[in-house]
């Protein structure tokens, strides 16, 4: 029998689980992975609450979540407890997914060992370091010290060409969110078409602290005052710079719900159930169209340019004027809202994990 090739699989935060859940499942029914799980716990509770619901075990948990704690705290502690895990292991690559401070020091954990590391969503570009900060840095850093690269769409392949990567190493593959999502809405009854129409609310980045958020929330209250028939449901991220303002904006008016964070399940009936989105996640702007839901974004960029290029999304940012404008367009123009629902979505068919799969075990 041939040996089984290990592949490290680190994951820090609710959306890389999400993403890599898929993943890591291709590698642990595959005829030639043997796949290990490292959580650095960047972020705690959430993190758990996905792989729990997934069945996820983790191999290795760095707990690396400490309360007010800077990006360079957090990468310093990270290097020294992946570099052991590393040596023990002997993978024949790490793989982790996204742009965030895991994905950064994954790549740079596993460049100092010489271990070839795989990027899942790689190729996304807003090309402005501050927008979103750290992430747009952390992807393109991480794009230097690539193996494979896989790309979600064709545009993220380009963006990555663009930057001189060897067209051999980007694999587009489509992005794992979408068979998760496929997965998971397989597993749910059928939705009831509901005479309320309900807005859901998600808004946590970094970018939107302080006035950006503020006037998001003043929007809501307008949007709700002209349409007393309309719905808020707001599952708020934990952060205190969101929690704080959403409570005091947002907690006394009778038709928002403000929630905690939901399970992914009970975020994916929301979203069904949903008549209009308004985020600022990236996630959500991927899983939205797939499930026809029209997404104003509250960015001012955006590095998923293909949900706006096929009219499922629009970036509104965070004006009150233009957040009202583009809500009430979707509320009272049928034909309006019915365009914004895409027949295809170019974020991929669901088989993403089985071709990062393949393509990792064409190079073993
Ligand atoms: N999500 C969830 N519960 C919530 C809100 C979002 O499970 O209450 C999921 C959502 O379906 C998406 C992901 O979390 O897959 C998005 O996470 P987030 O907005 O934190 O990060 P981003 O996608 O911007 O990196």
């Amino acid at each position: 029998m041939t040996k089984l090739k290990t592949i490290i699989c680190t994951i820090g935060t609710r959306p890389e689980a999400i993403k890599m859940v898929p993943v890591i499942r291709a590698l642990k029914t595959s005829n030639w992975a043997r796949c290990v799980v490292v959580a650095t716990a960047q972020h705690r509770e959430m993190l758990d609450q996905m792989l729990g619901r997934f069945g996820i075990a983790v191999d290795y948990d760095l707990d690396l979540m400490q309360p007010n704690q800077s990006l360079s705290q957090l990468l310093a502690r990270m290097l020294p407890k992946l570099e052991p895990i590393i040596e023990q292991e002997r993978p024949a690559a790490l793989i982790a997914q996204g742009d965030t401070a895991t994905v950064f020091g994954s790549a740079l954990a596993a460049f100092h060992a010489q271990v070839p590391f795989g990027h899942v969503e790689a190729g996304l570009r807003t090309h402005n370091l501050a927008h979103p900060f750290p992430e747009e840095g952390y992807r393109q850093m991480a794009s230097r010290i690539t193996h494979w690269h896989f790309a979600p769409t064709p545009q993220a392949a380009e963006n990555l060409k663009s930057e001189g990567i060897n067209p051999s190493r980007i694999f587009i593959t489509g992005n794992t969110c979408i068979d998760t999502l496929f997965q998971t809405v397989a597993e749910l009854p059928q939705q009831k078409t509901n005479a309320t129409k309900t807005i859901l609310l998600t808004a946590h980045r970094r970018e939107n602290f302080g006035q950006p958020l503020a006037d998001i929330f003043t929007a809501v209250l307008h949007i709700l005052a002209q349409h007393p028939q309309v719905q808020v449901l707001y599952p708020v991220h934990p952060n205190p710079n969101v929690q704080e303002l959403a409570r005091h904006v947002l907690g006394q008016h009778e038709r928002i719900t403000l929630c905690e964070p939901l399970d992914y399940f009970d975020f994916v009936v929301a979203m069904q159930n949903a008549h209009i989105i308004l985020t600022d996640s990236g996630g959500v702007q991927e899983e939205a169209p797939s499930l026809k839901k029209p997404v104003l974004v509250l960015r001012e960029t955006t590095e998923r340019p293909e949900a706006l290029e096929a009219g499922a999304s629009k970036l509104v940012g965070s004006n009150i004027a233009v957040i009202t404008q583009e809500v009430n367009r979707l509320l009272e123009d049928e034909a309006h809202y019915r365009s914004m629902q895409i027949k295809q979505s170019p974020f991929g068919n669901g088989h993403a994990a089985v071709a990062i799969s393949n393509a990792l075990s064409a190079d073993q």
